[in-house]
């Protein structure tokens, strides 16, 4: 299959991109997160070709991405008190990085849900996924458009590294703003519980419903993608160390990923490095562009410097911890 390229500022773009779509075929797309691998989600023969391209585990489900909460609707069959809460965090946090998990009405395939009974969806606030989502008039199913266990994409050059000749067309909207996926939130229950950790912090959903729990990844996690490895640099063992530890590899032949300072501390290394800000949304920005530039290096090994413990550290520590052998 030949991918077709196709350029948001082009102004036809969307429409074929959401031709294509419409036909049943996925097509990669830019949201404010990293680039999503889109179909008709409620299509489960386009939702069966994204696990086809990605070899994701079937046993992973998807986030249905929509243009408005009214959207969101139908795909749910909740109670009065789940539409309130769900209601409540949209007005906060839509369109943005937060996908709701409620109980899915029939309409969803099971594809999508991969069986479970319940289903993700989300309102993303870039411009180009919003047009695109407006075109189609119907929901995309969009997982991360990487081969799966491969770092997230954040431009359309690392869509094409792992799915150039899988996939109908990128559509190319330049580089994503936050580089790290969407809070999964399931409101299910009350206190709703951070299935995933995100773009969104569980202290910026507390300011809006007062407690909130963070699940814990083990190997019956509630969130089943948060199961299984991801992220993963090709062709490199990733191992996270800490700062001392950096130093005394400095001389190493091996990959280095560390904080700013960190580098500026040593001298110039022969070896690969790169460095990044002490800022947890510019870390995140850059994380996964750094990974796909790294494992150009032909180096075997990375070290990666560990973030701190802390809660607003959450999405990122989760993410190399899941990339990570150690
Ligand atoms: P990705 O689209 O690759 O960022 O992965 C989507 C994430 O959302 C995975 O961790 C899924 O397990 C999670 N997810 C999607 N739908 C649900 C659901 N209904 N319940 C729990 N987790 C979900
Ligand atoms: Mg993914």
């Amino acid at each position: 299959m030949t991918t077709e390229q196709l350029s948001a500022s082009d102004p036809t773009a969307i429409a074929r991109a959401c031709e294509l779509l419409r036909a049943g075929e996925v097509v990669a797309f830019p949201t404010e997160t990293v680039y999503g691998l889109g179909a008709n989600g409620l299509d489960p023969i386009a939702v069966g070709k994204i696990f086809e391209a990605k070899g994701r585990p079937n046993d992973n489900p998807l986030i249905l991405h929509v243009s408005s909460f009214e959207q969101a609707l139908p795909l749910w069959q909740a109670s009065q008190d789940q539409l309130q809460h769900a209601r409540q965090l949209a007005e906060a946090f839509w369109p943005g990085p937060l996908s709701l998990v409620l109980p899915a009405s029939s309409v969803v395939p099971k594809e999508v849900t991969a069986g479970l009974n319940s289903v993700a969806i989300r309102a993303p606030a870039n411009p180009v996924a919003q047009a695109l989502l407006m075109e189609c008039e119907f929901p995309l199913a969009a997982p991360s458009a990487n081969l799966s266990g491969r770092p997230s994409p954040t431009s359309a050059d690392h869509v094409a590294t792992t799915l150039s000749g899988c996939i109908a067309a990128i559509l190319d909207g330049g580089i994503t703003d936050l580089g790290i996926e969407s809070t999964v939130l399931d409101i299910r229950e009350f206190p709703p519980s951070v299935l995933r950790p995100g773009s969104i912090s569980k202290k910026q959903i507390e300011a809006v419903t007062g407690d909130v729990r963070l699940a814990t990844n083990t190997s019956n996690a509630p969130s089943p993608g948060t199961r299984h490895r991801h992220y993963q640099p090709q062709g490199m063992r990733l191992r996270l160390v800490d700062a001392e530890a950096i130093a005394a590899k400095w001389d190493e032949a091996a990959a280095i990923l560390c904080f700013e300072d960190t580098a500026q501390a040593q001298s110039t290394r022969s070896k690969p490095v790169i460095s990044l800000p002490r800022d947890v949304t510019a870390f995140g920005a850059e994380l996964y562009s750094a990974l796909y530039t790294l494992e150009q290096s032909g180096e075997k090994l990375l070290y990666v410097e560990k973030v701190p413990d802390t809660p607003e550290w959450d999405a990122i520590r989760d993410r190399l911890a899941r990339a990570a052998e150690n």
